[in-house]
């Protein structure tokens, strides 16, 4: 019983990346996608897919792993629709809110909760950790305080036997901003933000979160990820490291996603031991509004 109205989107994007397959523009397909299959395109086809052998075409969503039901449909039921404004791309719609203090780490973004235009981080570097891919690029970054616990996490997994590996890390506020506004070219802003998160208001912005997988890659940011041994590692031991499991499962109509098990957030030692223990997330803990799972609505 996932809440069937929360959004079909993943919080990481399954499309605020370029997708491999296409190089320049924001692959068109992948946009189109949400509507006609729900399951945005499983975020695998995000960063997830250079490497992966078994990579599923982007384009279409695959049907095996995207758990259909869960995320149904962005077609009827949500059209209880966020923003009211017009489409104007450059105005916030008015129910985004900045925060305050973009370089805290245990800043609030989520649907609702955006930070600055043009926040860009000021200490990222690049975690000493395995990526699926090789090479040194804007999603390898992070944040330093969160690049070193991400490389305390996967040594503990590594000694534990479950390797790990990043799939995907930091985006910048240009990058979400330009496939966002493809996006809006396109389809106009209301449908928009339905499939993709408005700029300044991905995780991965703050430079503090990170997608992870196995050390094959498989199953990265994807549904099929729930359940496997890394999966359980991350849940049992994230905290220790200072990460929370961002999107929990049956937390849906709090955080506005459906369960991620591979999104990790660094909150910091003390806030992820509070976390893990009462079993909140960061909207709890920050004492924030919900945000409705009704994409906005
Ligand atoms: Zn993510």
């Amino acid at each position: 019983m996932l809440a069937a109205s929360v959004v079909a989107l993943t919080a990481c994007g399954a499309n605020d990346n370029g997708g491999a397959a296409s190089s320049g523009a924001p692959s068109e397909s992948a946009a189109a996608s949400p509507s006609s299959s729900g399951a945005a395109s499983p975020s695998g086809s995000e960063e997830a897919s250079p490497p992966a052998s078994d990579a599923s075409p982007p384009a279409s969503d695959e049907p095996s792993a995207s758990a259909p039901s869960a995320s149904s449909g962005s077609s009827g039921t949500k059209t209880d629709v966020p923003g009211k404004s017009s489409d104007s791309s450059g105005d916030d719609p008015a129910d985004i809110a900045t925060v305050a203090e973009p370089e805290s780490v245990t800043v609030l973004v989520n649907k609702q909760n955006k930070l600055p235009d043009d926040y860009d981080p000021s200490d990222l570097v690049y975690p000493d950790v395995r990526f699926t891919f090789t090479e040194k690029i804007e999603k390898r970054e992070m944040r330093k305080v969160a690049a070193d616990a991400l490389e305390k996490l996967f040594a503990a997994a590594d000694k534990d036997d479950v390797p790990l590996a990043g799939v995907s890390a930091y985006r910048s506020f240009a990058r979400q901003k330009s496939l966002f506004e493809a996006y809006v070219k396109k389809d106009g802003l209301e449908k928009a933000r339905t499939y993709s998160a408005y700029p300044g208001t991905s995780e991965h912005e703050t430079g503090l979160a990170i997608d992870v997988s196995g050390s094959d890659g498989k199953c990265a940011a994807t549904d099929c990820f729930a359940g496997t041994k890394e999966a359980k590692w991350l849940a049992e031991h994230s905290y220790e490291y200072g990460f929370i499991i961002r999107y929990p499962e049956g937390k849906e109509d709090i955080t506005g996603y459906k369960y991620e098990p591979w999104h990790l957030r660094y909150v910091g030692l003390d806030a992820a031991k509070e976390m893990h223990d009462k079993d909140v997330t960061l909207e709890e803990y920050t004492n924030a509004l919900a945000v409705s799972g009704s994409a906005g609505g």
